[in-house]
């Protein structure tokens, strides 16, 4: 058993984990940039270390410091959030090389799922459905034209490193392919240091259906259903809900089985997300994430389970503390992100926070790591709380959202939440009916024009 965990990352989700921790009756250990002396997880964990410069890449990104954080602090394992070091499959090896635990999938997993056209046959190997597309990667310009021509366009070039919507490009005619090929490979070498571009069929009216699956590491595993995450920015998520308004409960029960029994195949470990495109009744696998999703809450909310304990359970040997039968869905929620980011554009905003109010009452959880007189830093995401709320059912979950959205006060800076307040306006949300493309459609047409 752990008696103390090193928490590899900062804001909200550094909080949900420390949170876990303590009820969990284990130690927390909080690192941190300079830039982040004052912030909510350095004061609310057991402890915490300096471990660099503001830079990312010299303070949460750093190994060495990463490591050197849990030998001064006796810290068993280290759990890696999402983004940052969650889905570094050397920095996994590195860990266990150590004597430590990732609280997280495996290296192997990692890797595996981390090459999207690995991950592609992988998963196709295991009986899931994928997008239709080329065969593995596509080296030139002349075979990227004939797949084009041969399937049809519109096309999607993908890096197969990519991430956080970058190294994607959609060629809608033949005329665009080449500008899109060269896009999308400059971008998987540029953020991701790899150039190799996969194609898929161009999906138009789809909507994006995540399931979360999770594994004990010795081949049981189990899915808490779907997440439709369609409304997205910039193939971005913005607004997610649990469970999906347009799946039926005969197609969560036939999806999930499959991505539960292709975890449990490999014997997965951990928390995952398997993310599908899903028009006219059908699913189509995109990508693995390997880690703990931005979106987790509505999942916990619906299902009634705390994911990052389970994480935690697992990594320390122990069984999962649930099984499929007893996972059964109650009710409906809804996570908004909120950003500070200045509409209509989207411009990032730091800045010092003079007012903050969370909203709370019945079925209202707000994960967030900001305090009045806060100053948010220049350096890192802009993400700067989430709120989710749970209904009965989706109707009241609406309702809910709008009244704590009208709860919340963040003073200061330029925040999404006027987004939402309009949103929340719309036919297409309130009925469940959009698509991925809906929301840029709709940026489009009321906010940037
Ligand atoms: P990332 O790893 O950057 O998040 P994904 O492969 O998960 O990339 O795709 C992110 C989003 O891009 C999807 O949710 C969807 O909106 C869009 N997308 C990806 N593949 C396709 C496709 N074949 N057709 C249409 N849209 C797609």
């Amino acid at each position: 058993m752990f008696d103390k965990i090193l928490i590899a990352n900062r804001g909200e989700i550094a909080l949900r984990v420390i949170r876990a921790c303590r009820e969990m009756g284990i130690k927390s250990v909080a690192v941190h940039s300079t830039a982040d002396s004052d912030a909510m997880h350095v004061r609310m964990a057991d402890e915490s270390v300096c471990i660099g410069p503001p830079s990312s890449a010299l303070s949460y990104l750093s190994i060495p410091a990463i490591i050197s954080a849990c030998e001064i602090t006796g810290a068993q394992a280290i759990h890696p959030g999402y983004g940052f070091m969650s889905e570094n499959a050397n920095f996994v090896q590195i860990v266990q090389d150590h004597g430590l635990t990732f609280i997280g999938p495996t290296a192997d997993h990692i890797r595996t799922m981390g090459d999207k056209i690995t991950a592609k046959d992988t998963m196709k190997a295991l009986g899931v459905p994928c997008v239709p597309g080329s065969d593995g990667g596509v080296a030139t310009l002349e075979e990227a034209e004939k797949i084009g021509a041969a399937m049809g366009y519109p096309v999607i070039i993908k890096a197969t490193a990519g991430g956080g919507g970058k190294g994607m490009k959609v060629a809608q005619t033949a005329a665009d392919m080449k500008s899109a090929f060269q896009t999308a490979r400059a971008e998987g070498k540029s953020n991701f240091g790899n150039d190799e571009v996969y194609i898929e069929k161009y999906l138009t009216t789809p909507r994006h259906i995540e399931i979360q699956v999770f594994g004990d590491g010795k081949g049981k595993a189990v899915h808490l259903g779907e997440r439709d995450c369609s409304l997205q920015r910039r193939h971005q998520k913005v607004f997610e809900e649990a469970p999906g308004p347009s799946i039926t409960p005969e197609e969560r029960a036939k999806i999930g089985k499959v991505c539960a029994d292709a975890v449990a195949a490999i014997n997965y470990i951990g928390a995952g997300t398997i993310e599908f495109l899903f028009e006219n009744g059908e699913f189509y696998f995109i990508e693995m994430n390997t880690r703990l999703q931005v979106e987790h809450p509505v999942t916990e909310a619906i299902f009634g389970v705390d994911l990052v304990r389970e994480q935690i359970r697992v990594a320390e040997g122990l069984p999962m503390s649930f099984g499929q039968d007893d996972l059964t869905i109650n009710g409906h929620a809804i996570e908004v992100r909120i950003n500070a980011e200045k509409l209509p554009n989207f411009v990032p905003c730091p800045g010092r926070i003079t007012q903050f109010h969370a909203p709370g009452g019945l079925g209202v959880r707000m994960d967030s790591a900001l305090y009045d007189g806060y100053s948010i830093p220049p350096y890192y995401d802009s993400l700067i709380g989430k709120l989710i709320v749970h209904g009965r059912d989706r109707p009241e979950a609406l309702a809910r959202l709008a009244r704590a959205l009208g709860e919340l006060i963040v003073d200061g800076v330029d925040t999404t939440v006027p987004l939402f307040h309009a949103l929340l306006q719309e036919e297409a949300v309130l009925s469940g009916n959009y698509n991925i493309h809906w929301l840029e459609h709709w940026l489009e047409e009321n906010l940037q024009g």
